[in-house]
């Protein structure tokens, strides 16, 4: 079983660690040097839509899937025409405009924040009479970890931001949220689908810091809901594999942020602290495998180390601390590993993210779970 990843970063690196062991074998398309998932599997190094680089690395695999989703979709599209692409390039058609994303949410009955494309300064009043103030005004392609993307107080200030980096901008309203929640599914080719519990993320600079799972303190029509929501997009795009779904929690409601077309950052708990994780799901599901166990063994929390890596001996020594290095040369702002910290009790669970946190440099309080900030 060969399967074709286009991305070599971290993501397909642990994709290969959770996958060697069914079996599968891995080559990856990446333009980068020294990639991450070098250590897994071969490297076909080429540009995403290099038509050779391409046709290296699927020769003789039986699935194409993706690990970063702004790969040309006309190029997965391509694809299709000898190998099973998995997820469907439509999936990264959705993901790679918030505003296609957004449509796409509403389209399924999933509710978003109001939302306005706006291109140049004349869309301004437009767009603020839908979000209204503050709003938070986007780059509708490539932006990621919250790059490309201001809160604008003002239409001067709007003005402002279009003036500086339109056109191709969304405008949303800002969504005074009580927390960010996220589900990871995986979709198998049978049809089968398995929810992870939610996770509760906390952002700091735009980048994941911490996520907490299952997300505590939650009620059951909110899970219900987000699983409502992510069946309506796998139904929607005929998806195959794992797929994130990031929500703003405002009460009981739900509110779709975005979504990845694999699988994502907040569910790298699930390696230690579920059944089957979302790595090893996702090659089953693209595979056409058999889906795994989704539940929670107990409480996990995610700390991701961004720029300095701490020693693992001093990692190890906290209980339930389980260590995860990327391969990457540290740099500032640069995601480089995280640490899942797993176990029965909650709060030695929180204890455990603490001191990790700790080792890692975050020198604040940790966000309360809950919803507390
Ligand atoms: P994004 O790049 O869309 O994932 O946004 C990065 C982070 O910015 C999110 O995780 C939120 O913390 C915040 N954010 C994005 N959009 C909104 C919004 N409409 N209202 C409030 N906060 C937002």
């Amino acid at each position: 079983m060969k399967v074709a990843v286009l991305g070599g970063g971290q993501l397909g690196r642990m994709l290969g660690l959770h996958g060697i062991p069914l079996g599968a074998t891995f080559s990856f398309l990446e333009p980068g040097d020294a990639p991450p998932a070098g250590q897994v599997g071969s490297v076909v190094k080429a540009p995403y839509g290099d038509p050779a680089g391409l046709e290296a690395v699927a020769s003789e695999a039986d699935v194409v899937t993706y690990e970063f989703e702004n790969v040309p979709v006309d190029a997965a599209r391509r694809l299709e025409s000898t190998v099973p692409v998995r997820p469907p390039p439509a999936a990264l058609e959705l993901a790679q405009d918030r505003l296609v994303e957004k449509e796409g949410f509403r389209s399924v009955g999933i509710p978003t924040a109001d939302f306005h494309p706006v291109d140049d300064a004349g869309d301004v009043d437009r767009a603020l009479a839908c979000t209204g103030l503050p709003a938070v005004a986007k780059t509708r392609r490539f932006g990621y970890d919250g790059k490309g993307q201001a809160v604008v107080e003002s239409a001067d200030e709007a003005r402002e931001f279009v003036g500086a980096r339109g056109p191709g901008l969304i405008f949303e309203t800002f969504v005074p949220f009580d927390r960010e929640l996220s589900i990871i599914a995986v979709a198998g080719l049978d049809g089968d689908r398995r929810y992870y519990p939610l996770t509760e993320n906390h952002h700091h600079d735009g980048i994941l810091r911490f996520s907490f799972a299952p997300a505590p303190g939650l009620g059951e029509p909110v899970r219900a809901r987000a699983e409502t929501y992510a069946a309506a997009l796998i139904d929607h795009l005929g998806y195959v594999g794992v797929m994130a779904i990031e929500f703003f929690q405002v009460g009981e409601d739900l509110l779709a942020n975005e979504m990845a077309p694999r699988v994502h950052n907040s569910g790298h708990w699930t390696q230690d602290g579920a059944a089957v994780s979302q790595f090893e799901n996702h090659v089953r599901a693209v595979l056409g495998l058999p889906l795994g166990d989704a539940t929670a063994r107990g409480h996990a929390a995610m700390v991701n180390l961004i720029g300095d890596v701490p020693r693992t001996r001093d990692v190890l020594d906290v209980p339930g601390a389980h260590v995860h290095l990327y391969g990457k040369r540290p740099r500032r702002g640069r995601k480089l590993g995280h640490v899942n910290v797993v176990g029965g009790d909650a709060d030695e669970v929180m204890a455990g993210a603490v001191r990790v946190a700790r080792l890692a440099g975050w020198e604040g309080p940790l966000p309360a779970p809950g919803g507390g900030g």
